[in-house]
């Protein structure tokens, strides 16, 4: 007798098999040929991540798991897999003609799955709902495939997109997890630097709004550990507003590595931003900026590091003006 929850697992592996085997069915064909012009995702890449079909009826996979395989209809519904009918009685299924993207628990067993449109529908990702199995704040996507290479390279690379994690994977770069878009936690940070012995993590979020707004809290979850040297975190910006993905499509990894062996340091990544399009011949914009980067730095409890970071700054304001040392160090 399965205990609730391994029933659970049960019909989500069963589910995830179904949706694979779809894909290369004649009704996954359209999907089977997205990934592969679409996203050029070779055969072994597509089969590694265990993609799939969602076919396109209101109740394939209904039929499927409840009709034929005899699986209690109350269970596939708390497996996310189910909608119940507005009004009505009876259920539909959640995924319908989406490309389905499987998402593992860190020993690799499917605890839900985000299906993607394959044209234009929205909204583009549809996830599975959270429940006994799937909590979002504390999944990481591709964590069970990448745990090895973040503990061998002692780094872990966080990026946003399902995609942006195969296409690094495609690419041989292998230490890639994907906060699935939505703001890291502590305990998705946590679960995360317990494979890299040095607590070496880089984000790698998208150079769009979004992008941006989710490095400014990851680096808001992570500043007290920073500050205190307990992680290493640095931030890498792709150009031209591309995601890991775009940039990979266009560019070769080893122009990827080469972008990550330069990432800035977080607290350089914020200096500089902070000071992107500044005139600091403007007085008011001066004393901002100077304001602004002696908070930044007087959470710095490491004297040593504060005095550099005094001194680039003042640099970096003034081109060498030596006062503003002084200055910023009268200011903290
Ligand atoms: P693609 O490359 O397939 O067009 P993307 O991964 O680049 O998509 P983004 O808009 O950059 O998509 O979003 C990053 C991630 O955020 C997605 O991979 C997905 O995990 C999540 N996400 C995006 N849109 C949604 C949505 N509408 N609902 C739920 N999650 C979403
Ligand atoms: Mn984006
Ligand atoms: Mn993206
Ligand atoms: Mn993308």
């Amino acid at each position: 007798q399965l205990s609730q929850r391994d029933q659970l697992y049960e019909i989500l592996a069963v589910t995830a098999k179904f949706f694979e085997h779809a894909l290369h069915q004649s009704q996954g064909a359209i999907a089977l040929d997205y990934l592969r012009t679409k996203r050029k995702l070779s055969p072994e890449i597509v089969q590694q991540f265990q993609l799939g079909y969602a076919p396109g009826g209101w109740q394939t996979l209904y039929g499927y798991l409840v009709e034929q395989k005899r699986y209690p209809v109350e269970q596939v519904e708390q497996a996310g897999l189910l909608v119940p009918r507005q009004g009505g009685s009876g259920y539909y299924d959640r995924f319908r003609d989406r490309l389905m993207i499987p998402i593992c628990d860190v020993q690799g067993r499917v605890i839900g799955f985000g299906g993607r449109a394959l044209g234009d529908e929205q909204p583009k990702y549809l996830n599975s709902p959270e429940g006994d199995l799937f909590d979002k704040g504390k999944t990481l996507y591709g964590l069970d495939l990448a745990k090895g290479a973040i503990a061998k390279r002692d780094e872990a690379i966080v990026v946003e997109g399902y995609f942006d994690v195969i296409a690094l994977h495609a690419a041989g770069i292998t230490n890639v997890v994907a906060s699935m878009g939505t703001a890291l936690t502590q305990g998705q940070i946590k679960q995360l630097l317990r494979y890299t012995e040095s607590k070496r993590i880089i984000f790698n979020f998208d150079d769009d709004k979004a992008g941006q707004k989710a490095a400014d809290r990851a680096i808001g979850e992570l500043a007290d550990l920073a500050y205190r040297g307990e992680v290493q975190v640095r931030i890498l910006n792709l150009p031209e507003g591309k995601d890991p993905d775009e940039f990979l499509k266009a560019h070769s990894p080893s122009a990827y590595q080469d972008l990550l062996q330069d990432a800035p340091l977080w607290l350089d990544w914020q200096i500089q931003k902070l000071l992107a399009n500044k005139d600091l011949s403007q007085p008011d914009q001066f004393h901002a900026s100077t304001q602004a980067i002696a908070q930044l730095l007087g959470s710095l409890p490491n004297a040593t590091l504060r005095t550099h970071y005094i001194h680039r700054c003042a640099e970096l304001l003034s081109r060498g003006n030596a006062r503003l040392a002084v200055q910023l160090e009268q200011d903290l």
